[in-house]
């Protein structure tokens, strides 16, 4: 059983509601979670503007101090933090360790950032007068993050917050809220003072709508969807809420015909499928022209096959399972769309052979028809590359 972190203590959701962690490979229960919403998120940010006043007060050298120790314990403890990161999200153990190292270095590099917060002085136009620029901590943000790199996205947000003097209400996504959950347990172990991160789970429009409500929560971050993106800046426009936004994205790679067909090919499967297609930076849509479409195609689905998906304990794999059972059904009925549409399938399209548990899904190459395929229109999120063609620019 997991809790909320509010306050310095890890403490049950006001309604004692929990609900079950699933991990994506074996389709067991990890452990209960603590299943919270607006009540617990107001108590979160109550104690965050408590501790901001003593928090946002202290120097960038004392805050760099306690961060950089929290690195230092995500370096020494990597192994037993990828294990939970791989138990939670499906990824291989070898992504999880280096997921968990881009983590350290973003709590490094953000506390000597802090010291860096430079202001400046602008001159006007009166001799006896001079402008200045001081940056100064924003008060309580609140940090809402996606499920695909489950250290990383919280990572960078939250580092940042905290150098700047800045106290954080955090909400992993559901599905992954182990390693946040190491993440503040490794704070506290370094010396960050209660109330200064707190940890929310738990119905997401509701956490939401509270961090949008409550006038002592200046700012949110958000990694996830551009859909909840919308309803974030719906709400933010009536509460004067700031937003940073990452959304979703549906990025085109073309390809001409002076390539090095073997060396592109290799990088388009490398780029397509790391962490099983499921990164907003993925490129999703491959325009290939008509005079090595046939050579590429080959190159391509040589590549692809041979990835090997499976446990991410098992050390050869290079695919884990998709997150949860619902985003599988995603991919597959983007499939089955695609096939109605005249999609042609080279390798891949359905679930592996030989994985009876777990979400997941063959590594794909599709041969797809038209701009308006679904592939082209839809985000993937998922590890199908579609093929378009073309002959001229
Ligand atoms: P995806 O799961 O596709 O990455 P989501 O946007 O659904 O994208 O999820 C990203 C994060 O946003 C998760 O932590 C999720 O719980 C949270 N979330 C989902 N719906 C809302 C909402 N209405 N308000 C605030 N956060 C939300």
């Amino acid at each position: 059983m997991t809790n909320l972190f509010i306050n310095g203590a890890w403490i049950p959701s006001q309604s004692g509601q929990t609900i079950a962690l699933v991990n994506p490979a074996t389709e067991d229960t990890i452990t209960e979670l603590a299943y919270g919403g607006a009540a617990d998120t107001m108590l979160a940010i109550d104690g965050a503007q408590a501790a901001f006043k003593e928090w946002g007060k202290t120097t960038p050298y004392i805050r760099a101090a306690i961060l950089k120790k929290a690195a230092q314990l995500m370096r020494d403890r990597v192994e037993a933090l990828a294990i939970d990161m791989v138990k939670e999200s499906g990824k291989p153990l070898a992504e999880a360790k280096g997921e968990w190292q881009v983590a350290a270095n973003l709590f490094e590099w953000y506390a000597e950032e802090g010291k860096r917060a430079y202001g400046k002085v602008i001159p006007t136009n009166r001799p006896d007068k001079r402008s200045q620029v001081i940056y100064q901590p924003l008060g309580v943000v609140g940090v809402i993050t996606a499920w695909n790199f489950p250290a990383y996205n919280p990572a960078r947000a939250w580092a940042a917050a905290l150098a700047a003097g800045c106290t954080v209400v955090a909400k992993p996504a559901e599905t992954t809220p182990l390693s946040a959950i190491h993440m503040v347990s490794l704070l506290k172990e370094a010396g960050l003072p209660d109330g200064v991160c707190q940890l929310v789970m738990g119905d997401a429009p509701g956490i939401g709508q509270a961090m949008l409500d409550h006038p002592a929560l200046r700012k949110i971050s958000f990694t996830g969807s551009t859909r909840v993106g919308k309803i974030l800046m719906d709400g933010a426009s009536k509460t004067h809420t700031r937003l940073s936004l990452e959304l979703g994205g549906n990025a085109p790679v073309i390809i001409f015909p002076d390539v090095d067909v073997e060396a592109v090919a290799k990088a388009a499967a490398l780029a397509r499928f790391r962490n099983n297609g499921q990164v907003c930076i993925a490129p999703q849509r491959f325009y290939v022209h008509k005079g090595i479409l046939d050579a590429f195609s080959k190159a391509l689905v040589a590549q692809v096959a041979a990835l090997k998906v499976g446990s991410g304990f098992d050390a050869a794999t290079q695919l884990g399972p998709l997150i949860t059972l619902q985003q599988r059904d995603s991919v597959k009925s983007l499939m089955d769309a695609a096939r109605n549409e005249g999609s042609v399938v080279l390798t891949g399209g359905s679930k592996p052979s030989g994985l009876d548990k777990g979400y997941y899904f063959e590594p794909t190459v599709v041969s797809a028809v038209g701009r308006e395929s679904c592939l082209a229109t839809k985000e993937i999120f998922g590890p199908v590359l579609p093929l378009f063609s073309f002959d001229s620019l």
